[in-house]
């Protein structure tokens, strides 16, 4: 994970300057009252009572069970896509959102064809693997190779171009199980989302990666590549974890390897979708917005449960009993169902664009993007003078295990488009121990959903986004910089 020192250098100078204004007061303040406190105490109970209503059941399993049932997959360019646009106007309708819309995106439209993978020598076996989401196909007969094996992106940059040339690369970076996505998965993914365009440039034919993935099933994981502009695009997929072993194993003999790829991925025609809108109007500053998203598309290979249905159940549900109050929040909650974050994040770059002109007035922004895992940290991207007034955001959800982070938070792949407004984020980390043992599989179905862990991810969720749009001032602009998950 990066941290940012200055982000962590404000946070620690404001909580000194906030904790020196409380004991100059002398006032014994309220246990649950951050040391200053910007939030009036009526808006900080009704947080609590929409954090603490939360625990006790929501509907955002339900929403995930119509989304995962009703639709399933509904990767980018698929008509199941459409439909889920769809299903999205439908339900957020039926469940009391305001100004309900879509609005159009174009995304890419790759397919997978049929596939399949066998090592023909030393000991010739048959092989689990899926195309990288974007491959292009293998010519008709399949790929016919040598195998060349890395443990890095890394080490194959450091390869003699005449070792690679015209052989299958194989990528054999084993992924850590952690809580933290920040530490497994980004140390990991490289090799998956730019592997072959590296490969390419040294002359491989084409590419196998060790799924990027914690589990140990049968079961590959795909994912997102990108080919370089203008580069050559080769052929590539990533084996299942007991499948890298084993090609491993046979590599390791000391043997040549030799491997048969076959895919059948190739792009179609870009397809009409929709990101889907809805809102709960601010009773005050209904201009000003305080942005909840997700990602209504999926993978092909399972339902999408996980990655990410629970992120929209999540989302509309945590809205939604904001909406469900007496009297609404003085800000805007608008909830965005994304149209495509898997294939390149064109219904993210689409609303940006479109909403050029209103990205001023984001408030702040959040996205669920990561299952039902509880959420155990708050960060944010904020102005630093707004750091005090987020600091009081995350102080309500300590009750429900969820400590304050830094001020480094990237907020979601589908926002990183409006990051040249500066728009300020907020990230909720969410406990991925298990996620990479599903994620981007045919194994990313309803029954890896726990309907209480995803309770407790609506709970934070509706009681931040409550203060946020309650708060008097504003989060200022975000500063510059990617930022973790
Ligand atoms: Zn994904
Ligand atoms: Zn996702």
């Amino acid at each position: 994970m990066r941290f940012s020192r200055i982000g962590a250098a404000i946070l620690v100078v404001s909580f000194v300057m906030a904790l020196a204004a409380w004991v100059s007061t002398g006032a014994a303040a309220p246990a649950s009252a951050p040391p200053s406190s910007n939030l009036p105490e009526t808006a900080r109970a009704t947080a609590a009572s929409l954090r603490d209503g939360a625990l006790g059941g929501t509907r955002a399993f339900d929403i995930v069970r119509s989304l995962t049932t009703e639709i399933g997959p509904r990767p980018a360019g698929s008509v199941a896509l459409r439909a889920a646009a769809d299903w999205g106007v439908r339900t957020m309708r039926g469940l009391g959102f305001q100004n309900v819309r879509t609005e159009p995106v174009t995304v890419p439209h790759w397919v997978r064809g049929q596939e399949s993978g066998q090592i023909l020598s030393p000991w010739p076996q048959p092989m689990v693997l899926t195309a990288l989401g974007g491959s292009v196909g293998t010519p008709e007969g399949g790929l016919e190779a040598e195998v060349v094996s890395f443990g890095s992106l890394e080490e194959l940059d450091k390869a003699d171009p005449a070792r690679v040339k015209g052989k299958i690369v194989f990528l054999d970076k084993k992924m850590e199980r952690a809580k933290d996505a920040a530490v497994g998965y980004r140390a990991t993914v490289p090799i998956r989302s730019s592997g072959p365009a590296h490969a390419a440039k040294l002359g491989a034919a084409g590419v196998l990666i060790r799924s990027v993935a914690t589990d140990h099933n049968r079961t590959p994981h795909t994912g997102g590549t990108r080919y370089e502009e203008g580069g050559t695009r080769i052929p590539a997929a990533a084996l299942s974890v007991p499948d890298a072993d084993l090609l491993a194993a046979e590599i390791a003999s000391g043997k040549p390897v030799r491997f048969r790829l076959k895919l059948g991925a190739r792009a179609l025609p870009e397809e009409p979708a929709a990101n889907v809108i809805g809102e709960i109007l601010g009773r005050e500053k209904p201009d000003e917005i305080v942005l909840l998203a997700c990602h209504l598309d999926s993978w092909d290979l399972g339902t999408g449960a996980i990655d990410d249905a629970a992120g929209c159940g999540i989302m509309m549900e945590a809205a939604r009993r904001i909406g469900e109050l007496k009297q609404h929040p003085r800000r805007t909650i608008r909830v965005i169902l994304y149209a495509n974050e898997e294939f390149g994040l064109s219904g993210a770059r689409a609303y940006a664009q479109a909403h050029q002109a209103e990205l001023a007035k984001h408030m702040l922004a959040g996205e669920s993007d990561f299952g039902s895992g509880k959420v155990w940290r708050a960060s944010s991207r904020v102005g630093p003078e707004a750091l005090g007034r987020f600091a009081e955001i995350a102080a309500l959800l300590a009750p429900i295990g969820v400590a304050p982070g830094d001020n480094d938070a990237g907020g979601g792949a589908d926002l990183s488009p409006m990051a040249p407004a500066h728009v300020p984020l907020v990230g909720l980390s969410q406990d991925g121990t298990y996620y990479f043992d599903w994620h981007h599989t045919s194994n990313d179905t309803l029954d890896k959903i726990d309907p209480k862990d995803l309770d407790q991810n609506v709970a934070a969720w509706a009681a931040l986004a409550y203060a946020a749009a309650e708060m008097p001032g504003d989060f200022g602009r975000a500063p510059e910089g990617e930022g973790h998950e």
